[in-house]
């Protein structure tokens, strides 16, 4: 990929500001050669990569590289896009929002600070990945278990900052980290929580210090670089139990949602559930030729054969439970009761005892990677995005949403993935969207789809957690009482923080006010 450079910055600032980055980081952490652009550019892009282009990338090795490299990029005007591991797949991957915008990789800063078993937290650098911290604590044998997300390629601290969601009851990452350690926009350094305090003893334990808490200000944001992190983790439970249902009929995601929510609410269950469609697993372990030849969305036929040959239900319902045993038998008791009242299907469950072997998969706090398959479905150039909407765990809402959603999904030729996870009070509706990046029309019909969900959506009073970085305006956008007044206080912030507008432009559509359009 060609160098691409934001429309203020000439070739001639740049080169110098280049120079200047390197004498920081040292020249060969200067990544400036097409291959360097192509592999920080988004591989999964949904029409033309370049349109999120980075025109360069430096990694720094420490947060006073990153200090100094902040200190050229306010000199020169350049625009800085952090990354921690850069593998936000299906969100833009490394790749900046706007085109031009130098990546900055957080990869080499990987140190894993701390590790307190009896207060059960670590604290890392940005290039922490979920393997390196499996690794870390069986290599030193540490009865923890770290959250691990559906797809456990990316940085524990990225994750955490765009708000992902893992197994375990740490899952809900945004809520489960604890003390940050923040480069601001102007090189200042500050910690978070009780980390304000020189010497503090209980940074990691307590998230909100003394006035007010700035700890999520720096999550999905353009407000600082985040280079220390503190994230709760789970003492390795006494034990642990799933309990799995098939569910046969697309309508019975509405009475498992009702079934689900008290439990959850009232902590009977404790981590996030999730419910996927057969076809969550059918695209993680086969391609869409295996089943089928044809344009368009699959026809139910194929479907109801791929639902048969597999032995699946229409959805796949799977519960975690962690602790004392006792706790767990009592636990699956009150689930199972609550089922009964429904239906007659049972649940097969698995227990895990302290000291047998732990099953290989991230419900256990082991690290997988395999489910990036599913960009795979259709061809080897694929590429998936999703549409996540905020829904209530009701009966009526979630039933609608689906009913369009797939509606839609058929309307524009596509395979409908879709799933739900439960949280503690809300239900994220995951739809997936599979596609191959090479199929010009089917990009278009692509974007035009999910466009389109979102209005949808919108329309109903529900929006978006998180997305890709091609329709982060649209979704910022969405967020719209009094007139927008949250997009104002967010530039508000910015450009106080932030008045030369180095960091990220345009993330989470907020953009500083040298690149915002007016009106
Ligand atoms: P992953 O952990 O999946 O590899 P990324 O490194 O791609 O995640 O990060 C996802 C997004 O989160 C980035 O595009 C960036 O907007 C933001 N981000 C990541 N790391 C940091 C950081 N250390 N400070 C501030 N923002 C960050």
């Amino acid at each position: 990929m060609r160098r691409i450079l934001p429309v203020d910055i000439t070739p001639e600032r740049f080169e110098r500001a280049l120079t200047a980055f390197g004498a920081i980081v040292g020249k060969d952490w200067v990544l400036d050669d097409d291959i360097d652009r192509d592999a920080y550019a988004d591989a999964y892009a949904l029409g033309d990569a370049t349109t999120h282009a980075p025109s360069a990338a430096i990694a720094p090795a420490s947060v006073e590289e990153v200090q100094a490299v902040l200190r050229v990029a306010n000199e020169f005007g350049i625009p800085l896009w952090p990354i921690s591991r850069g593998k936000n797949y299906g969100y833009g991957g490394a790749a900046p929002c706007m085109p031009g915008t130098l990546v900055l990789d957080l990869g080499r800063m990987r140190r894993i600070l701390d590790v307190d078993v009896r207060r059960a937290y670590c604290v890392v650098e940005p290039g922490v990945g979920f393997f390196d911290l499996y690794q870390f604590l069986e290599q030193e044998k540490l009865p923890l278990w770290a959250p691990m997300p559906g797809n456990c390629i990316g940085s524990v601290l990225g994750n955490a900052l765009e708000h992902g969601t893992a197994y375990g009851p740490h899952g809900d990452r945004a809520n489960n980290f604890c003390g940050m350690e923040v480069v601001l926009p102007d090189g200042e350094l500050i910690r978070t929580g009780m980390g304000a305090m020189a010497g503090a003893d209980a940074w990691h334990l307590f998230r909100y210090s003394y006035g007010p808490g700035w700890d999520q200000m720096f999550t999905q944001s353009n407000l600082g670089i985040v280079t220390k992190l503190g994230v709760w983790l789970m003492q390795e439970p006494e034990a642990a139990m799933e309990l799995r249902m098939e569910l046969p009929d697309e309508e019975d995601i509405g009475w498992v949602i009702e079934t689900l929510a008290p439990l959850r609410q009232a902590g009977v269950i404790k981590s996030q559930v999730n419910i996927g469609n057969f076809m969550r697993y059918v695209m993680g372990s086969s391609q869409r030729d295996d089943w089928y030849r044809g344009e368009g969305a699959m026809p139910e036929d194929i479907q109801a054969d791929i639902r048969h040959q597999r032995n699946v239900g229409w959805w796949g319902l799977e519960i975690m439970l962690y602790g004392y045993r006792e706790v767990i038998e009592a636990e699956a008791a009150v689930i199972r009761r609550a089922f009964a009242a429904q239906t007659t299907n049972e649940f097969t469950t698995r227990l895990w005892k302290r000291g047998e072997p732990r099953p290989p998969f991230p419900h256990y706090g082991v690290p997988i990677s395999f489910p990036l398959r599913i960009a795979n479905w259709i061809s080897p150039y694929g590429g998936h995005l999703g549409f996540s909407p905020i829904l209530p765990p009701e009966r009526e809402p979630l039933l609608a949403q689906l009913r369009r959603s797939r509606q839609m999904f058929r309307d524009y030729g596509f395979d409908f993935y879709g799933g739900f996870t439960l949280g503690e009070r809300h239900v994220t509706v995951v739809n997936m969207l599979a596609y191959d990046r090479q199929d010009e029309d089917m990009v278009r019909r692509g974007r035009e789809l999910l466009l389109a969900l979102m209005a949808d959506a919108k329309s109903r009073g529900y929006s978006e957690y998180r997305s890709h970085l091609a329709f982060m305006d649209e979704v910022a956008q969405s967020y719209d009482f009094n007139g927008h007044a949250l997009a104002r206080l967010n530039n508000k912030i910015k450009d106080a923080l932030d008045p030369q507008g180095i960091l990220a432009p345009g993330k989470q559509g907020i953009w500083p006010a040298r690149y915002r359009k007016q009106g």
